[in-house]
């Protein structure tokens, strides 16, 4: 939305979605049309002399004054319709197309707004990766089809249960993302905790019970860059996977260390 284009798209969405340029350019097209009409009958009237090109005079004034109204009329609406096929086509590439929430671009973006909004001062953010355990043993064991439709069954649980301000997206493959606006790590292992275990008792497909690995990292231990907060989440999530899989696992980094306990090393 940078670009000075992309602004003046933006801004004349804004005005064709109230109606403001259609309204202002019909009703003023009309109004031409009916002055011009008038006149040409007032001046058929008022000159009583002959002239050769006199049954020219009526057709030269109305009939572009009858179709400027139509000719605009036809220019705004195909312009509002290339303006919803590209809406389209931008939700398209913002969305996966299995789960139908947010992909990778679309979590890039709306972190990068969350990482502005710190820069402002606003509130820190969590982040949490799960990655689905022994998928491909599902995969194997069920074909892709149930694998996908184990994929569709946890995107539809955590997006339920996670709070409207938070953003639910596929990060790739058996991988998903949660940014958490406003919670910090504690919260965001809590937060966590309910995803995993929601889906650990459900059956997904078929009868089969998966369950998720959860990496968790918070802005606070690294309040200027989303790529090291993302990595710290990735670590995590290795972490719990390297510890048995099935749990959920914050960044120590980002916890305060707890004082040494007098007369122990
Ligand atoms: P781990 O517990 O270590 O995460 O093991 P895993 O089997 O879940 O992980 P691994 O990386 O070995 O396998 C991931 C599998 O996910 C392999 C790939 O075929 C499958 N997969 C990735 N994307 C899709 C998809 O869109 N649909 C289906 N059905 N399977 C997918
Ligand atoms: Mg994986
Ligand atoms: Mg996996």
């Amino acid at each position: 939305m940078g670009k000075p284009t992309d602004r003046a798209f933006a801004g004349l969405e804004w005005l064709v979605r109230l109606g403001v340029v259609r309204g202002v350019l019909v009703v003023t097209a009309v109004s031409i049309s009916l002055s011009l009409v008038l006149t040409s009958v007032h001046l058929r009237l008022l000159v009583s002399v002959p002239v050769p090109w006199e049954h020219w005079v009526f057709p030269a004034i109305t009939v572009p004054a009858i179709v400027a109204p139509v000719v605009t009329y036809a220019v705004l609406s195909l312009g509002s319709r290339l303006l919803e096929t590209r809406a389209a086509l931008e939700r398209a590439a913002h969305t996966d197309p299995l789960t139908q929430i947010g992909n990778r671009r679309a979590f890039t973006d709306q972190a990068g707004r969350e990482m502005a909004r710190l820069a402002r001062g606003g509130r820190g953010f969590s982040i949490l990766i799960l990655d689905i355990d022994h998928f491909k043993a599902l995969n194997d064991k069920l074909g892709h089809a149930a694998g996908d439709a184990a994929l569709v069954a946890v995107a539809t649980i955590c997006t339920r249960l996670l709070r409207p301000a938070d953003f639910f997206c596929r990060w790739g493959g058996e991988e998903f993302i949660a940014l958490l606006p406003a919670a910090d790590l504690d919260e965001a292992v809590r937060i966590g905790e309910t995803l995993r275990l929601a889906v650990a008792g459900r059956d997904l497909v078929a009868d089969q019970r998966l369950t998720v690995s959860v990496g968790v990292a918070s802005s606070e231990g690294f309040p200027d860059r989303l790529d090291a907060i993302i990595r710290e989440a990735d670590r995590q999530l290795y972490c719990a996977k390297a510890e048995g899989r099935n749990r959920t696992m914050p960044a120590p980094t980002s916890r305060p260390t707890p004082p040494p306990v007098a007369g122990k090393p």
